[in-house]
């Protein structure tokens, strides 16, 4: 780990951006999220657009059985509304006479005027009661209005707290969609602290989702789930604040934070983390030769921002020249700005042309963005890592560490190769 100045970005001055954003809307957490939920069905309430998104951003993904839909609904009048329901009712029958494998079913809203005047709580409401025991309907807005692509999950998983079950028993519940391979490897990191009964959220099926109330604590795994810690604390959850597992640094405080409160002794802890720690520190510092030293601008896209820039500043010492995100929820973000070493400059929110000045004016080595702005600025000789990547990579914890640095690396290295000779043969 580097030795970079300590004190850390909690008490920073913000940098407040209120302009045009460039971000993908919320529907875009659909794809990962029908991928985690094996029994759920996404039915995007939504125009001719939401459709064409999720067909490009999922056309790679072939499945005999898609789990996720759209259902368009045309310009309507206001009396247009009442058939629009009954209509959605019709839809819905069909999907599920159609789909018996459903157990959960989302009606996802979007932007179109017409939709936000459907009252998609109340459809959700009336079609559960229809379709009781078997399948449970509930509503989130993936609409791209004033959010970013990760809010989907954020909003998805909110949705669900109210209607978990209730219970006294104290148990540990990580919120938060990851990969399965990456969950099994978190799961087994506790349980060989001996750390039990530790629950999911979301589950893989529906008959597993966990049961909620005063005695339970929860991790977060992502950094984007304020709303979802909001609704777990409404049920009497309490969260356990931690830096994010990303990295050996993020993922050891982390499981140490978990630790602790489960009063797991330092021999324990150290039996159970030793050797992934060491892989973890073995990889990253494989990858770190390329970073080094590098600088780093982040514009605000997925809401990672904060302990992605803590991992690499502290165990592959790079610099970060402005670290932006979406939003800055100090309740949950603030262990990693405790750890950030001092940034130039810590946004929120954003303000696209302005930040492109900034960037234009600093020509960092590394630049990590949006699809939107990755095109023209690698144009401009800039190197760029697409933010969205992070969510759809498997990036957590102690095994993915080195991967994790490796996807910051890899434009840095292919730049290198691109040598002007090179640059100017692809280029006839
Ligand atoms: S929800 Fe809004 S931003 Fe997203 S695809 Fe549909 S219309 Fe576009």
């Amino acid at each position: 780990m580097s030795a970079l100045p300590s004190g850390g970005c909690r008490d920073l001055p913000v940098l407040r951006e209120r302009g045009q954003r460039e971000v993908f809307c919320g529907l875009t957490g659909i794809i990962w999220l029908h991928r985690k939920m094996q029994d759920a069905f996404f039915l995007v309430v939504g125009s001719r657009t939401c459709a064409h998104l999720l067909q490009s951003a999922a056309g790679v993904m072939i499945f005999a059985e898609p789990r996720f839909g759209t259902a368009i609904l045309e310009e309507k009048d206001l009396a247009g509304l009442a058939d629009a329901q009954t209509e959605l009712d019709r839809e819905v029958d069909r999907l599920l006479a159609r789909r018996p494998d459903i157990r959960q079913l989302f009606l996802v809203g979007s932007c179109p005027s017409e939709v936000i005047k459907l009252d998609l709580a109340k459809a959700a409401e009336r079609q559960t009661a229809r379709h009781a025991p078997h399948v449970r309907v509930l509503n989130f807005s993936g609409s791209g209005i004033e959010t970013t692509f990760t809010q989907g999950e954020d909003a998805c998983l909110a949705a669900m707290v109210p209607v978990l079950p209730a219970t006294q028993a104290r148990v540990l519940l990580l919120v938060g969609a990851l990969p399965d391979v990456v969950e099994d490897q978190a799961l087994a990191l506790l349980a060989a602290m001996g750390i039990a009964p530790v629950r999911v959220l979301p589950a893989r099926r529906s008959g597993e989702m966990p049961a909620v109330g005063p005695n339970t604590v929860f991790a977060l795994t992502q950094p984007f789930l304020a709303d979802t810690r909001e609704a777990l604390q409404r049920r009497g959850a309490r969260h356990i604040p931690a830096p994010f597992p990303f990295g050996e640094e993020g993922t050891t405080l982390w499981l140490r934070a978990v630790a602790d409160e489960f009063g797991v002794s330092d021999a324990a802890f150290g039996a159970a983390t030793e050797a992934p720690r060491a892989r973890a520190r073995k990889a990253v510092a494989a990858q770190a030769a390329t970073l080094r030293d590098r600088t780093l601008f982040f514009f605000p896209d997925s809401q990672l921002e904060v302990p992605l820039a803590r991992f690499l500043a502290r165990e592959c010492g790079m610099t970060p020249l402005e670290v932006g995100t979406p939003y800055l929820h100090r309740d949950i973000l603030g262990p990693d700005l405790d750890l950030l070493p001092p940034v130039p400059v810590l946004s929120e929110g954003q303000d696209v042309d302005r930040q492109l000045d900034r960037a234009r004016a600093q020509r960092p080595d590394l630049t990590v963005c949006g699809l939107g702005l990755a095109n023209p600025l690698e144009a401009e000789g800039l190197a760029t890592k697409w933010a969205i990547e992070l969510v759809f990579t498997p990036v957590h914890f102690y095994e993915q560490a080195g991967d994790l640095a490796g996807l910051f690396a890899r434009p840095l290295r292919r730049r290198a190769l691109l040598s002007p000779a090179t640059a100017l043969e692809a280029a006839e």
